[in-house]
């Protein structure tokens, strides 16, 4: 560790929590240099949701790299976008009934693919504001950061944040507050104090902000008060897209037809960077070049991309395998906070699930202690105070409790610590 602490700068993050070096992986087993066997819930933050150099979809790219094929083109016409074009359309778009979207691939990180929603948004109503949400996170770069709801990463911009609105999220008042009729009123009041906004834009279950799961009537409704003034309705989906919660799209249990969705993390299959917005036809306003970018839609990536949607999505088998798997994570998890007398929330859908601890320190010692004896995973929530589990959706049933067991264990050991202090 002593090149990276000497050598990398001091912003690095996730080599000082796990504090060891991660030379192989496959599937949800990581190797680190000390001898170590990791199993793996961080999944690249939502980025593996196939695992670690999944042997089904890594074919398709040493068969592309070995052939020549051409790997950097910009935007040149090749056959690798073609396929992927093709398969997502057939076996992702028209399968949902979502068939008028268009294709606009990006830079290659999330925060890229958010940065061309939100100026598109703002190019199409000739407005600046964004309606964005509490604990919301949307990237790192300017136009990201202004839409994300956390001080630290705001303050970090170092300058003046604006365009943006944020709104409370679902629940954000407690059950009994209906959210969306707070913005539905303020926004239809012209003397309701906020501009008239370009976009609104929502995470289904917010990833980093602590796993909190949107309802489908208040996503319905926040996609119908788009409509009645007159804005894009974005769904970043991002880290909750691509199975994670059980389903393709993370908004296909509450019907939504939004006009932009944002993919990037696991839409590679392989975590090779990939972002791309699914536009609706008609919002396709760009004139050609008016965005670009020298890395957008990386040939390789897309030929893993299309192996992982040729693999697991032609049949509803996968899908109903992650469903299946998150309810038993879901259960174990809520035996778990049964031990310790009910007191940690479990929230989430599919295989997202948040293991709320309430208290900082409980969620991180209890998060040190698992990596001690062998599972990584992480943390999120306004004070990182939610452990969150985001395995492969590839996960074997007896790895998947292992880490389980290792998880219980920390944490009940931490309790006891607690106790004993
Ligand atoms: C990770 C993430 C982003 C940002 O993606 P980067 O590739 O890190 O820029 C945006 N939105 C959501 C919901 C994310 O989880």
């Amino acid at each position: 560790m002593r090149v990276f602490e000497a050598l990398e700068s001091n912003v690095r993050l996730y080599s000082r929590s796990f504090p060891d070096v991660f030379s192989r992986a496959r599937g949800s087993i990581m190797l680190t240099d000390s001898g170590l066997e990791v199993i793996d819930f961080l999944s690249g933050a939502g980025a593996l949701n196939y695992g670690h150099n999944n042997y089904n979809i890594k074919a398709a790219i040493t068969e592309y790299l070995s052939s020549d094929a051409v790997i950097h083109g910009l935007d040149l016409a090749c056959p690798a976008k073609r396929e992927f074009m093709e398969t997502f359309d057939s076996v992702i778009l028209r399968e949902r009934g979502l068939q008028s979207y268009r294709f606009q691939f990006t830079g290659p990180t999330g925060a890229n693919a958010i940065e061309a929603a939100l100026k598109l948004s703002r190019k199409i109503t000739g407005r600046q504001n964004i309606i964005s949400f509490t604990h919301g996170y949307h990237g790192m770069s300017l136009g990201a950061t202004a839409v994300t709801s956390s001080r630290f990463s705001r303050t970090a911009s170092g300058i003046c944040l604006f365009g943006a609105t944020l709104m409370p999220y679902d629940g954000y008042l407690g059950p009994e507050v209906d959210t969306a009729d707070y913005l539905r009123k303020v926004l239809l009041d012209d003397s309701g104090g906020i501009d008239p906004p370009a976009a609104i834009l929502v995470e289904t279950v917010q990833g980093e902000g602590g796993i909190n799961v949107a309802g489908k009537k208040w996503l319905q409704s926040i996609q119908a008060i788009a409509k009645e003034c007159g804005a894009l309705f974005i769904v970043d989906d991002i880290q909750m897209g691509c199975g994670r919660t059980g389903e393709f799209f993370s908004f296909e249990f509450a019907e939504l037809s939004p006009d932009i969705v944002v993919m990037s993390k696991s839409l590679s299959g392989y975590g090779l960077p990939l972002s791309m917005l699914l536009l609706k036809k008609e919002r396709d306003a760009w004139q050609p070049g008016e965005h670009t970018g020298t890395f957008r839609g990386n040939n390789l990536a897309l030929v893993s991309a299309t192996a992982a949607i040729d693999i697991y999505w032609r049949s509803r088998t996968f899908s109903e395998g992650v469903q299946r798997m998150g309810e038993h994570m879901r259960h174990r998890l809520e035996a778990i906070s049964s031990e310790h007398g009910g007191r940690f929330v479990v929230r989430g859908r599919g295989m997202a699930l948040g293991f709320d601890c309430q208290i900082a320190e409980t969620a991180a010692a209890t998060v040190r202690k698992a990596f001690e004896k062998g599972l990584i995973i992480e943390r999120c929530g306004p004070i990182d105070q939610v452990v969150k589990f985001l395995p492969a959706l590839t996960i074997d049933l007896e790895t998947l409790n292992q880490g389980m067991d290792i998880f219980e264990a920390s944490l009940a050991e931490t309790m006891k610590r607690a106790r004993g202090a």
